[in-house]
């Protein structure tokens, strides 16, 4: 989905997010597509277009999570919020496999939302490992 955004607020995120996805840490340079702005509270269910609610996304997290807020925690089988950009600090809830190709979930958030969002799908997995296997790390934030 394409999003109208001023270029203030365009460049307010791709500073915040340095052009790489606020939740599986794709960059921008390696999807070979443009990061699209994520409504971390969609339109639909009255969150705004503004900064706080806001993050740029890969393609396939975007579209994984779709109008989801929340996600089942495969641990516990609870449903639990999803990981939220603005609000909490992402190696909090996420940290890389030690070949830094699979995300792991620290936490109950991290859990559902890596498997809300698909993040270690077949499409990226083998993409990171290519990336790794060129020199890439994945960024710390
Ligand atoms: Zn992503």
């Amino acid at each position: 989905m394409s999003v109208y955004l001023p270029t203030e607020l365009r460049q307010q995120l791709e500073k915040a997010d340095d052009r790489c996805c606020a939740y599986c840490q794709t960059l921008q340079a390696n999807s070979g597509q443009r990061m699209v702005p994520d409504h971390i509270m969609p339109e639909s269910q009255g969150g705004k277009r503004e900064f706080e609610n806001l993050c740029f996304a890969c393609r396939l997290c975007n579209e994984y999570k779709g109008a989801k807020t929340t996600g089942i925690d495969p641990q516990t089988g609870e449903t639990t919020a999803l990981f939220h950009p603005r609000q909490q600090n992402w190696a909090d809830h996420f940290a890389w496999e030690e070949a830094g190709t699979r995300l792991i979930g620290l936490t109950a958030v991290g859990r559902a939302t890596i498997i809300t969002l698909n993040m270690n799908n077949g499409i990226i997995v083998p993409a990171r490992q290519r990336w790794v296997s060129a020199g890439w790390h994945p960024p710390k934030h």
